[in-house]
């Protein structure tokens, strides 16, 4: 039996996750969920968006599941996300987007992973006003931070019988910090002769994606580089509705949907639960549960092609939960 920290999240959280554990249960796994509460529902009774019991929890089963979290604008708490990361040093993002058949988008087939850096770069918040009518914002990059990440993207692709890694960068312009992330990818890029390794310069590649995403596999980027792209390969898709992201560190993995909480839908029994789903997808292969992760991703694909039981951004007129009824359904048959 696996113990699992979940956090059901915000607005249309509860609902995505509910359906995301009626699919998990239908596979078969046994887990036990260690529920803890983040985001606004937490500010209500804790009077802290992170309380200190989801970290500890985090901490102690290594493992968690994560609805969308709202972000409470101008009230001066940094994203919860990004302290999540930080806190558990979950250094690398994990972002694959893979065509769905059925799904209406511009590419019949995708199957991209982005591997973003997600610790450093401009993201380390170190900023400051340069008198009244200036602002900077300083881009750290590390050996040590650039090593793991590569290291992580080659690993990925051994483990996931990938044949290529492409590290994203700027180095033509910021010789220094993008020019020692490229240094320190050619590095690593020599210690694992299995796998093909190039590089592409940020731009040319965003436009390289858009025309030929056929020509990538697995691509790894610093932080902000890694942020927009992998935005730009769920559009290739078919949208964030789709996709899911992981987290993860030496010591602790988080698996979340990359969409937000769409507070407009929360409790609407509306939005399609594929993304958390697919984020559970993920996480149980992970925890080594290979079989049920591609029982579930096989009928999630199948339901989608055949166009029943769907939610309506996908064409359908089910609500969450009732395409994640069918989903079990279909995946206790099979
Ligand atoms: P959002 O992803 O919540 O919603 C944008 C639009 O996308 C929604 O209005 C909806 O039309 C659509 N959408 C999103 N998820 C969907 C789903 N599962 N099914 C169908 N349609 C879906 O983005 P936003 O409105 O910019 O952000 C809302 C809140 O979510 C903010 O507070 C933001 O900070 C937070 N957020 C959290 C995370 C996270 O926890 N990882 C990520 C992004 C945004």
């Amino acid at each position: 039996m696996h113990t699992v920290t979940l956090i059901k999240g915000d607005g249309i959280g509860p609902d995505i996750t509910e359906a995301t554990l009626k699919v998990i249960e239908a596979a078969g796994v046994k887990i036990k969920w260690d529920e803890v509460r983040a985001g606004e529902g937490a500010i209500e009774e804790f009077g802290t968006p992170l309380p200190a019991e989801v970290i500890n929890s985090l901490k102690t089963n290594g493992i968690g599941l994560k609805g969308p979290l709202t972000t409470p604008i101008g009230s001066g708490f940094r994203s919860i996300n990004v302290a999540l990361r930080m806190e558990l040093d979950l250094y690398a993002n994990l972002r694959p987007s893979k065509t769905f058949p059925g799904v209406r988008s511009r590419f019949e087939d995708i199957d991209l992973v982005v591997v973003r850096e997600n610790t450093e770069d401009l993201y380390s918040g170190v900023e400051h006003m340069v008198g009244a009518d200036a602002a900077e914002s300083i881009k750290i990059i590390t050996r040590k931070a650039s090593e793991r990440i590569v290291r992580f993207a080659f690993d990925y692709a051994l483990e996931n019988g990938r044949k290529k890694v492409t590290a994203v960068h700027k180095a033509n312009i910021l010789k220094l910090s993008d020019g020692l992330f490229l240094e320190v990818a050619r590095e690593v890029a020599e210690k694992y002769p299995r796998v093909e390794f190039e590089d592409r310069i940020v731009d040319n590649m965003a436009m390289q994606l858009v025309q030929k995403p056929e020509l990538y596999d697995v691509m790894v980027m610093p932080n902000l580089y890694g942020d927009i792209l992998s935005d730009l390969c769920a559009g290739l898709v078919g949208g964030l509705g789709l996709v899911p992201g992981a987290n993860i560190g030496d010591n602790a993995a988080l698996f979340e949907p990359v969409h937000g909480s769409a507070p407009k839908y929360a409790g609407k029994n509306y939005v399609n639960p594929s993304a958390m789903i697919m984020a559970a997808v993920l996480m149980l292969k992970h925890m080594g549960e290979k079989e049920a992760a591609q029982r579930i991703e096989e009928a999630l694909a199948a339901q989608i092609k055949e166009g029943k039981d769907l939610t309506a951004d996908l064409g359908g007129s089910a609500g969450t939960a009732e395409m994640a009824a069918a989903l079990a359904e279909r995946i206790k048959v099979n």
